[in-house]
């Protein structure tokens, strides 16, 4: 079996994944996370305050919520900022619902007491997968946080009830491939991003043919392919969060 990647990676590698903690000293809890080229910037600030309908309808706990946008030198053309087109970006707004439904999962807000968590993931530099590595970082962020608020005494009990993760896999020339840099997702026949927990359930499974259609077998090849990169990713992000606890 021997298909060239762009990268030269086995077809189930992931790319060289890492997470800088500290990187927005101004958020609860940050990271960047780095997936090869494709970098972002993953705040969580946590607010002690809920939505005004929140209170209005006494609705208890918290609210979470994500926003995501990709800086104008993340990509090769300049992409310019929602601001400057003076209308929001579509994807964007998709890609926003997708963290957000994706850190819900796994966040209790009747623990997160009456506070909001806000997540921002700006893409740094993209490179294919901005969105999963929006969530992973975004998971590892949140945990940082929420450890503040925990040694400040804020909170008693972590809210977050399991870890969460993401990655794309996508069919290239009839082959399934794990974790599509650009040059890869672009050309993919297939491509799909896959949101697991640590414990391996499903929170999102979304898949696509680009002009091209894909059997039972190949989405059972492709879903195999995640499970066995977020497994890797998993323990990426408890190596991380057990090095930064330890240092703080
Ligand atoms: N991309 C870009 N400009 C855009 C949107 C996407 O350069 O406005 C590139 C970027 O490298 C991105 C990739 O295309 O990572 C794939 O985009 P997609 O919408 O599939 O989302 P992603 O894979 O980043 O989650």
């Amino acid at each position: 079996m021997s298909f060239e990647r762009a990268d030269g990676r086995a077809v189930d590698q992931l790319r060289p994944i890492s997470f800088e903690a500290g990187i927005a000293p101004h958020a609860t809890g940050s990271v960047l996370a780095a997936f090869g080229n494709t970098r972002v910037i993953c705040g969580a600030t946590i607010e002690d305050n809920v939505p005004g309908w929140m209170r209005a309808q006494n609705v208890s706990g918290g609210w979470l919520t994500a926003e995501y946008a990709m800086l104008p030198y993340s990509t090769h053309d300049r992409k310019r900022r929602d601001s400057s087109k003076g209308k929001v970006d579509g994807r964007s707004v998709e890609i926003q619902r997708l963290i957000g439904r994706a850190l819900r999962a796994v966040v209790d807000l009747d623990k997160l007491g009456p506070r909001t968590l806000w997540i921002d993931c700006d893409v740094l530099q993209a490179d294919g997968g901005t969105r999963t590595a929006s969530i992973t970082g975004a998971y590892v962020a949140t945990q940082l946080a929420v450890q503040r608020l925990i040694d400040d005494g804020k909170l008693d009990e972590n809210p977050l009830k399991d870890s969460i993760g993401a990655i794309s896999v996508g069919i290239l020339e009839g082959t399934a491939l794990l974790d599509l840099c650009y040059v890869e997702d672009r050309d993919a026949e297939v491509d799909a991003n896959i949101v697991m927990t640590g414990s391996g359930q499903f929170v999102e499974v979304q898949g696509s043919g680009e002009e091209a259609t894909f059997s039972p077998d190949q989405l059972n090849e492709l879903l195999g392919l995640a499970s066995k990169g977020l497994k890797e990713i998993g323990s990426l992000q408890a190596e991380s969060l057990r090095e930064q606890l330890a240092t703080d």
